[in-house]
């Protein structure tokens, strides 16, 4: 099996102590509706075969530690500040399976060599980076997230516990439903109307990617500091997992770390 190689956020390619990138599912031993690097253990995929393609996307990432969530559209956030506050839920390469799952839809760390992985087919994953505290987190923000703002949420806990500043902080946002394909019928039971200024005016197609960059923009990040991929998972399912596409389907991943 190749190894697989992420696509990479270029703002953040210019800092050397960081490994980030976006898992497509290009390579990887899934197969059928799966095919490829699917990632997520609770798709139907065989999980022998899902862990097969954790450690083929770890290895190839250069790490040998990885934080894999379980992600429930909620607001939790794990923060990590040693070891123990991880301890038996991270992933180790070839080694066993961790014995628990920390349930979070991000996780925050100035851990060196571990990876935040954020598992996603269509929802958005968030990465960010300080460079001056040398801290990361990775978001978990579908719709329910993007409605509970837990990308605002995110840099709250890196300004309070890590003593992060949002102006250096950088981010990049993943591969997701674009605004070509994400259509919420039911937007008025779903979608708070503060947020309907970032609908189509004519059709209920919604701008998620524009939400997080003002969410992120609101707490203080600049502008220049954001990159988006710009990629839509429902249209390029050559090269993601599209829930809304196909309903069995698998997830890819998105990772952050800090190298050791
Ligand atoms: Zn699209």
């Amino acid at each position: 099996m190749a190894a697989p190689s992420p696509l990479t956020f270029n703002h953040l390619n210019v800092f050397p102590g960081l490994v980030h990138g976006v898992f497509s599912r290009t390579e990887g031993y899934s197969k059928g509706s799966f095919l490829g690097l699917n990632v997520g253990l609770s798709t139907g995929d065989d999980p022998d075969i899902v862990k097969r393609n954790r450690a083929l996307m770890l290895s190839s990432a250069g790490l040998t530690q990885a934080l894999f969530l379980n992600q429930v559209h909620g607001t939790d956030i794990a923060v990590i500040k040693s070891e123990k506050d991880a301890a038996g839920a991270v992933w180790k390469g070839q080694g066993a399976s961790p014995s628990k799952i920390l349930k979070a839809d991000a996780a925050v760390t100035n851990l060196k060599g571990l990876g935040l992985v954020i598992q996603v087919a269509d929802c958005q994953a968030v990465v960010l980076y300080d460079p001056q505290k040398e801290v990361i987190a990775n978001i978990h923000s579908g719709w329910r997230g993007s409605v509970a703002d837990i990308i605002g949420r995110c840099i709250d806990t890196m300004v309070t516990q890590f003593g992060c500043t949002p102006a250096s902080i950088r981010a990049g946002i993943s591969p997701s439903l674009g605004p070509c394909c994400a259509q919420f019928i039911n937007y008025e039971q779903e979608i708070p109307k503060a947020m309907w200024q970032y609908k189509e005016e004519d059709r209920p197609y919604f701008d998620f990617w524009q939400i997080s960059r003002d969410q992120l923009g609101a707490r203080g990040v600049l502008d220049e500091h954001i990159e988006t991929m710009g990629l839509c998972t429902r249209c390029r399912t050559d090269l993601f997992y599209s829930f809304r596409a196909n309903k069995t389907t698998g997830r890819f991943a998105a990772v952050i770390a800090l190298k050791t």
